[in-house]
């Protein structure tokens, strides 16, 4: 029931040619501007997938949503509270002149914020933190995922303002423990490739409280996904989550690498990819399709 539709987007969608691939990092800036996927995980834990649904890209900011929840499963919502609130900060994602005030990250989704969780991560060593911020991630997706190691290198060689931000919560006690760290496993998570198939997995066991319907399994409490949810539906789309939330209606996360997520609670997983960014940093045709879908299935929480 769903491929015409879906097609019907995604053909939409090549038709527009706005927005630049990401080129922060000199790795991204290799993407292919052409590549557009769709994909969908209901609750059997079926893919309605369409374009280039297997081809790779790194997770950069959506990987923030699940390193949040390994957070949460790591240390409780209590003491995540203390290091990271959950408020939208009306800045750039990678925004730091408010941090010199706040002393605290504002949320969980914005980089000062993630390179918090990513600290909290549990593990004697760096080593042993990937694996389990890997391990965590696998189970999302029900398929074991791992790092492009170029994209990592690169945006570890290029990565000032992230440290700048990093030392700074550092100085403020917004950040406790080896900075160098945090940093490195906030790079390595952001690294983290997927497709657009396995991404609506990831988003549908979000969707289904945390059951991932494709391998059976409860990966996160109940209660935890409610405060990932809630926190991706207000910060997900950084300073532009107020109008995402009027247009699309659904808790979401985009990422650099042109990914988007989005959930509609109980129903399904949604994953779109497309490279080419607005300024916010969001996929411009990945934006599109959300609407498109949320529009055509009547999935806006609000509808
Ligand atoms: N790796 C990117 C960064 O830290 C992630 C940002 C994003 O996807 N918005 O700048």
């Amino acid at each position: 029931v769903y491929l015409e539709a879906l097609q019907a987007i995604l053909t939409e969608a090549q038709m527009i040619q706005a927005g630049a691939v990401a080129n922060y990092i000199p790795e991204l800036a290799t993407a292919d501007p052409h590549q557009t996927a769709i994909a969908l995980c209901d609750e059997t834990g079926a893919i309605h997938s369409v374009g280039d649904d297997t081809a790779v890209f790194t997770l950069q900011s959506c990987s923030k949503v699940f390193a949040h929840a390994l957070a949460l499963r790591a240390v409780g919502s209590q003491r995540l509270l203390q290091s990271v609130g959950v408020e939208p900060s009306g800045d750039r994602f990678d925004g730091i002149i408010s941090l010199e005030s706040r002393g605290r990250a504002h949320n969980p989704l914005i980089n000062s914020g993630a390179i918090c969780t990513s600290s909290l991560i549990p593990g004697n060593s760096l080593t042993e933190k990937l694996k389990t911020l890997l391990g965590g991630f696998s189970e999302f997706a029900g398929s074991v995922l791992s790092i492009d190691v170029s994209v990592f290198l690169s945006e570890r060689e290029h990565g000032h303002r992230n440290r700048a931000i990093a030392h700074l919560l550092r100085s403020s006690g917004g950040l406790t423990g080896d900075v160098d760290e945090a940093l490195e496993l906030y790079f390595q998570q952001c690294a983290v490739q997927v497709t657009t198939q396995q991404l609506s997995v990831m988003a549908a066991t979000l969707a289904f409280q945390g059951f991932n319907p494709k391998t059976k399994q409860q990966v996160l409490d109940k209660s935890h996904v409610r405060d990932v949810l809630s926190v991706m539906m207000t910060c997900g789309i950084y300073d532009a989550s107020g109008e995402w939330m009027y247009t699309v209606g659904l808790p979401a996360k985009s990422g650099v690498g042109g990914g988007i997520l989005a959930v509609v609670p109980g129903k399904m997983g949604i994953a779109v990819y497309s490279p080419r960014l607005d300024n916010f940093g969001t996929s411009v045709r990945g934006a599109y399709i959300c609407e498109r879908l949320s529009d055509r299935f009547g999935w806006h929480l609000f509808a």
